[in-house]
């Protein structure tokens, strides 16, 4: 069996953001050399989300109301989690909300996905460098 183990970074200069990271998971397929098996992505932070959906602006306009709606950033001092100083309660809400990971079939050497799914990094406490595990084993 194969095994194939590489971080991604994402240095988001905004707070909050969706980035399309299909391209590179794939590029690691490409590495892996992994023709059957799975792919595991998983944000490695607790403030931001790898996620499935479609690629769609929309659609992320929506997300981004629907989460900030649920756990609006504003005003910080509703959060009990921001009295230890930090600001980010509402970005470990949404992260919670939009998953930690994703599991992909890997099939002839491609990703098995369904119509229209793509992989998404969500950035919800932004500014800094962040990573993604991609793992991927298989034959
Ligand atoms: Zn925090």
């Amino acid at each position: 069996m194969k095994s194939y183990r590489k971080e991604l970074w994402f240095h988001v200069p905004t707070r909050r953001a969706f980035i399309n990271i299909t391209p590179q998971v794939e590029e690691c397929l490409r590495e892996s050399g992994v023709r059957e098996g799975l792919v595991l992505v998983n944000a490695m932070h607790i403030t931001a989300s790898v996620f499935i959906n479609d690629d769609e602006p929309g659609l992320h306009y929506d997300f981004e109301q629907w989460l900030e709606g649920l756990a609006p950033h504003e005003p910080v001092s509703r959060y009990r989690h921001n009295r230890t100083g930090e600001d980010n309660a509402d970005a470990h809400l949404k992260r919670q909300i939009m998953g930690r990971e994703v599991v992909v079939a890997v099939t002839n050497g491609r990703l098995d996905f369904g119509p229209w799914e793509q992989i998404f990094y969500g950035e919800f406490d932004g500014r800094r460098a962040k990573r993604v595990l991609v793992k991927i084993i298989g034959e």
